[in-house]
């Protein structure tokens, strides 16, 4: 039996148990308990669901001190930062909660008969159900709120659909942990324990077996292009492909107006300072692109800019695969011709994952002639483009699909503005007015994603109710006999929920 432990980052040591690589017989086995908990839990009430989902919510919070502890050992986020997404994460299941309680969340849609009509309508009744059981693969930089209980979970089990979670191997014990306190919390609720399910693995066979996996329905996934794009590829060529909603990676490019610099170039250098080091920058919403006027005042700028990143505090990566694909893809970027580095500072000497940011600077020509500074430096680092500020709407069409776009403008800028942001707004799934791409509201109006490569389906969010549109397909029910259809559709709406009824909303019988 294969095993792995986690490394603590600051150290670079060893800690917590040994775990076991999933076997394809582990995998089977789960998938099979998830399909068979699906049975009862697509049949169990929403207001039933929602108790459930408060459930894991409140034991959760119960074992906050726990959870950070353990989280700090496998990710070295601190404190602060754990504390912050675990009450996201429980703020997550509270909002899934909600929505399940108002109920509308099923889109009832019912077109009345009308036999007079030409040609004659059938009576039809249509709403949302979920899709099956569904596999989850956790990413190392959101070790709770996109973890084991995180939003894809929350989303998928709001839905309906039982969860598989392919653990991220840097986190174990975290995603041992918050797996223990959420089955012991359903196992009281009408979900029963067996809705999530948890397999650990650090191979790509483990992930490919999870994908694969007959019952698998639909995959959420957070992680980088290259896993997520590998498994996008597994779950279209299945027999029966699946949906995969892949959350990937991100530029987040970020445009400086020539009157915003004027005005306030001070101020966006300390705020986008702190936006690329946060977290030691591994935030799927970090600023990886910065194009900024060519001009004095632009040159002024990345000066400014590398100070604060000079004087930013050392971070910690999260793991050793993240600090030498960093590492590379650095060096790689110095070797490029008319790009050079604007910071000072060399990475601290450890045998643990610490890194300083950095920043570098290019120019138009170079950007245009070198597509590799188009790829993700996961971490503290980002690439300040030098340009003529009347080339930045058709540079923001060149630059593929990202989760944001960021424009700072000042009032004289918008003439300038006004074309970038509507060349932008094709291009991301969040524009941003004069602020910064990293802390991602959860709200029902957040959209989390973009066109790939950003995530592999543009249609929907991750973050934020709406996540949950992922997990239900609509079945429209033509002349079916009123007490064979789902409460939601039936004549008397004995949910009480809002329904469009021949184009009108309302929440009245029929
Ligand atoms: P990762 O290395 O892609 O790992 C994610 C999962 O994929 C892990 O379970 C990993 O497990 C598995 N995996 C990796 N390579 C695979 C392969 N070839 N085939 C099958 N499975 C594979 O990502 P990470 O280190 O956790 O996170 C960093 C990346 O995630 C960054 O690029 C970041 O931008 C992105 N991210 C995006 C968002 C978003 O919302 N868009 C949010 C957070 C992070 P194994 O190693 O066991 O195979």
């Amino acid at each position: 039996m294969s095993t792995f432990t986690a490394i603590n980052p600051r150290d670079g040591a060893p800690v917590g148990p040994e775990f076991p690589e999933a076997t394809p017989a582990d995998i089977s086995a789960a998938a099979a308990r998830a399909a068979a908990a699906f049975e009862r839990w697509r049949r169990v009430p929403p207001k039933e669901r929602a108790k459930a989902l408060r459930a894991a919510a409140n034991a959760l919070a119960d074992a906050r001190d726990e959870i950070i502890a353990t989280v700090d050992l496998e990710a070295a986020l601190g404190d602060a930062r754990i504390n912050s997404e675990l009450a996201r994460t429980i703020g997550q299941l509270h909002a899934f909660g909600d929505l399940l309680d108002e109920g509308a969340y099923v889109e009832a849609i019912i077109d009345r008969a009308n036999p007079a009509a030409t040609p004659p309508r059938p009576e039809l009744r249509r709403m949302l159900q979920p899709l099956g059981p569904v596999a989850v693969f956790t990413p190392s930089n959101f070790p709770l709120a996109y973890g084991v209980a995180g939003g894809d979970t929350a989303s998928a089990l709001a839905a309906g659909c039982p969860v598989l979670v392919k653990g991220h191997p840097s986190q174990p014990a975290t995603s041992e942990l918050c797996a223990r306190i959420v089955r012991a919390a359903l196992a009281q609720t009408a979900g029963g324990a067996d809705v999530l399910q948890l397999v650990h693995g650090r191979t790509p066979d483990t992930g490919r077996g999870v994908v694969t996996a007959p019952e698998i329905t639909a995959v959420g996934f957070t992680g980088s292009v290259a896993a997520g794009r590998a498994l996008f590829d597994v779950a279209a060529a299945r027999p029966e492909p699946i949906p995969f909603y892949g959350e990937l990676g991100s530029l987040n490019p970020l445009f400086i107006g020539p009157g915003a610099l004027t005005e306030r170039g001070a101020d966006i250098a300390a705020g986008l300072s702190a936006s690329i080091s946060m977290g030691a920058g591994q935030f799927c919403t970090k600023p990886g692109l910065v194009f900024v006027p060519d001009s004095d005042a632009g040159r002024d700028f990345v000066t400014m800019l590398a100070a604060r990143l000079d004087a930013a505090p050392a971070g910690v990566l999260l793991n050793e695969n993240i600090k030498h694909l960093l590492a590379n893809k650095m060096q790689a970027t110095l070797l490029v011709p008319g790009s050079k580095c604007a910071t000072r500072r060399d990475w601290p000497p450890d045998r643990g994952f610490h890194v300083v940011p950095s920043l570098f600077v290019t120019d138009d020509a170079t950007f245009a002639a070198f597509p590799e500074l188009r790829e993700e430096h996961f971490g503290p680092v980002s690439i300040v483009i030098l340009c003529a500020p009347d080339r930045m709407p058709a540079l923001a069409t060149q630059l593929g699909g990202h989760l944001t776009g960021t424009v700072h403008a000042a009032p004289g800028d918008a003439a300038w503005a006004a074309p970038l942001a509507d060349a932008l707004a094709q291009h991301v799934g969040r524009l941003i007015w004069n602020g910064y791409p990293t802390g991602v509201t959860v709200v029902p109006a957040m959209q989390h994603g973009g066109p790939y490569p950003s995530s592999t389906s543009s249609l929907h969010s991750a973050v934020g109710t709406t996540a949950i549109r992922r997990f239900l397909r609509p079945v429209a029910y033509q002349n079916v006999p009123d007490a064979m259809l789902p409460p939601e559709l039936q004549a008397a709406n004995p949910m009480g929920i809002e329904r469009l009824v021949n184009g009108r909303r309302t929440y009245d019988a029929l």
